[in-house]
């Protein structure tokens, strides 16, 4: 089945027929008010989804060998990505190299939309372990940060 050319916007971050999903199973990673949509499922080898993030949500503390591309697309947060932290908001890219741990973070006030590009072939995330997690805590600010 062919997938059509056009899916107008219907409302900031929704789309014609693009339906709303979890962003992961509830209990096989942690995280908090996030939704998933897949925007274009073949994009060249790619795939290209929207994420949204509720005030004060956030993503999995993870990292794999994929990469992202991400673009802010709705309303601001924070991001760890590797060992620094990042205010993002509308328009921002963000890189996220092969195997570099990283989350996103809403503000207390506002979501945090962002577009994801990522290879349809890709590798699974992996979670920190607890030594790992020991680790980035000896940072006070990643331990202020992180949620796992
Ligand atoms: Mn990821």
């Amino acid at each position: 089945m062919s997938e059509p050319v056009l899916r107008k916007a219907t409302a900031p971050g929704h789309w014609q027929d693009v339906p709303v999903m979890h962003y992961k199973k509830e209990g096989e990673a942690p995280f908090q008010g996030v939704t998933r949509q897949v925007l274009f499922e073949d994009a060249g080898g790619a795939q290209w989804r929207y994420f949204e993030v509720d005030p004060a949500g956030h993503t999995t503390l993870e990292r794999h060998v994929h990469t992202h591309a991400v673009m802010i697309l709705h309303g601001r947060g924070r991001c760890l990505v590797g060992d620094r932290i990042w205010d993002v908001q509308e328009r921002d890219l963000v890189r996220v190299p092969a195997l570099t741990w990283h989350q996103f973070r809403a503000a207390q006030d506002a979501p945090l939309g962002f577009l994801c590009l990522v290879s349809r072939e890709r590798d699974r995330p992996q979670l920190p372990s607890e030594e790992q997690i020991g680790q980035m805590r000896a940072d006070p600010v990643l331990a202020a940060f992180i949620q796992v």
